[in-house]
């Protein structure tokens, strides 16, 4: 019994909803839900939080979750985007049960909104835009009734079919429901149901002259496809009683209910398509999948892992109430992930060489190292040390701080998995910069370890020089210098960080000459990288995915 309470409580809203639909018997005890995009860009991880909660839903209550093209929307939408969605999908790690478009529905929508008119629930009118919205009236003044509301039955399937035909230019009829122009829900006030469009569209090419509107599609194709929990995010709760308006007035087989949840909202982002379309088409950003973009695509690109991605979306839940998460909630799932599965290599970023006087010249040894401490079957590799090598510019100082572990004159450090080092001598060009370090090692520390029970705390990276290898690797910041860019007054394009891409050549041990595309490493003490697609057998190509720093930790054991 106690259990069971347990269990209620940790429901979120939309399972408690569906759980009391279960318990009544509704719709057959059936859960079907879908998942809606327009493919007018790619997804973005707003729509991964809308497709774990859909297809997770599925899951959980052993239903159905379709994957449909909401395509009502001829001139902005593509097969590329399309190819694109139907990826996503499935490399978030999920399989739709059916796939469908709102354009396979283009017949019985039309015969829905003929059977509105029949019904004189929907009539013919030529208000021009201007007109229309001086008739809507405003939040606190009701509107006022087309003259063209009280046309006949026959006028208005007469007009509708010509529209059909592509008799008229865009614009000049709209079909609009007969509904309530003094209604307080401006979605009640007579709403457009269908347009003229003369538009090619990417699936019925050339067939249509006029094209369903949203609500009008999207109610109708939920009906059709038996839907029985139909998920959107918040802004179109006063939508809701169109929704519900059309599907009982028409009588539609099946009756979904629409069920609102809020929109994940992310710092320092921005989530809109049609935004996002503008970093791509001004070249703010190299494409949707640019890693610094919050697409599926750029966050794949980035070295985010499906699984960070689902984990992410578990943790933020569903609400009814807009709320702004922090961005660092995402960094901190893929942290989390990659913590356990990335093999752990060395990679100098900000090279400074190191000359180990006492080392032999020419002499190349292969040292053991772990390649996760997180994960012993990972098991261990060899890397090459010789008499020079390369450490962090970071990782010297010649005027020591107090507590510095690192290395600095005549203070001793430890090479990870190699040799205790002892700064002897600073080399500097004419302009008084630091370009070579004279050390000496002690071969008896090695593996790291300490010969005589001497204490050396500070332990640095490093890769040999003459085996490492030199890499292209990309540090991405922030995209925009503003937490909310695209809420403020000035316009979000003017927000852009100017510093959030910085390329860099680092020098990377041997073992990762052959990584291939997509691949992720923790460059020790340095964060997660993984290898770009722009990757070539001559040129490594690495983009930072996260530093290791985990400002969120703290915060997210409180959640
Ligand atoms: P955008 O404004 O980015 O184009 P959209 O809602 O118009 O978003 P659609 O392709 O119509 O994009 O959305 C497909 C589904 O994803 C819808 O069910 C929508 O509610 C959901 N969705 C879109 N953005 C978010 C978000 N930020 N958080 C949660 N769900 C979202
Ligand atoms: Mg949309």
């Amino acid at each position: 019994m106690e259990e069971t309470t347990e269990e209620k409580k940790s429901l979120n809203f939309i399972e408690q909803i569906i759980e009391n639909d279960l318990a009544e018997g509704k719709n057959e005890k059936r859960i079907h839900t879908r998942f809606p995009p327009e493919p007018n860009g790619y997804l973005h991880i707003g729509h991964a939080k809308s497709i774990v909660l859909n297809f997770g839903l599925a899951t959980k209550y052993a239903g159905k979750c379709n994957l449909r093209f909401d395509d009502t929307n001829p001139e902005t939408e593509d097969e590329e985007y399309v190819n694109a969605i139907r990826n996503d999908v499935k490399w978030l790690g999920f399989q739709w049960d059916a796939e469908f478009n709102a354009s396979d529905y283009f017949q019985k929508i039309y015969d829905y909104a003929v059977q509105l008119i029949k019904l004189d629930k929907a009539f013919v009118c030529e208000l021009s835009a201007e007109q229309m919205r001086e008739y809507h009236g405003t939040a606190v003044t009701p509107g006022k009734d087309s003259p063209y509301k009280n046309r006949s039955i026959e006028e208005n399937l007469d007009l509708f079919d010509r529209m059909r035909k592509g008799e008229f230019p865009d614009g000049k009829y709209l079909l609009r429901a007969k509904i309530d122009m003094a209604s307080p829900n401006m979605h009640f006030r007579d709403p457009a149901l269908y347009r003229i469009r003369k538009k090619h569209h990417y699936r019925t090419g050339d067939q249509w002259n006029v094209y369903p509107m949203y609500d009008f599609a999207h109610g109708l194709s939920d009906a059709i496809e038996g839907i029985t929990h139909s998920i959107c995010t918040l802004e179109f709760e006063v939508h809701r009683p169109l929704y519900e308006w059309i599907n009982n007035t028409l009588q539609t087989p099946t009756r979904p209910q629409q069920i609102e949840m809020s929109r994940l909202n992310l710092t320092y982002t921005v989530m809109s398509k049609r935004k996002l379309m503008q970093l791509v088409n001004e070249k703010h950003v190299s494409g949707w999948d640019d890693p610094r973009m919050p697409t599926v695509s750029g966050l794949r690109r980035r070295g985010y892992t499906a699984q960070a991605i689902r984990e992410f979306c578990e943790r933020v839940g569903i609400s009814k109430r807009e709320n702004l998460i922090d961005v660092s909630l995402l960094e901190f799932s893929i942290r989390e992930d990659l913590n356990k599965k990335a093999p752990r290599v060395m990679g100098v970023l900000h090279p400074l060489k190191v000359v180990i006087t006492n080392y032999p010249e020419g002499q190349v040894e292969e040292l053991e190292a772990v390649n996760n401490p997180e994960d012993e079957s990972a098991g261990k590799r060899m890397v090459p040390f010789s008499r020079e090598i390369y450490i962090e510019q970071d990782d010297f100082l010649e005027v020591p701080a107090k507590k510095w572990f690192r290395l600095a004159p005549g203070a001793e450090v430890r090479l990870r998995y190699a040799y205790f080092v002892t700064c002897q001598e600073i080399i500097k060009d004419a302009a008084g910069k630091i370009v070579e370090l004279r050390c000496t090692y002690d071969p008896a520390s090695r593996g790291g370890n300490s010969p005589d029970g001497r204490k050396v705390k500070g332990t640095i990276h490093w890769v040999s020089a003459s085996e490492g290898i030199g890499a292209q690797v990309r540090l991405y910041d922030r995209l925009f210098t503003h937490e909310t860019p695209d809420k403020g007054e000035v316009d979000f394009k003017e927000l852009i960080n100017p510093n959030s891409l910085e390329v860099i050549t680092a020098i990377v041990e041997p073992s990762l000459k052959l990584a291939q595309a997509g691949v992720s490493f923790q460059f020790e003490r340095m964060g997660y990288f993984c290898v770009d697609k722009d990757s070539t057998p001559t040129q490594l190509v690495f983009n930072r995915t996260v530093t290791l720093k985990d400002a969120w930790a703290k915060i997210a054991e409180k959640i």
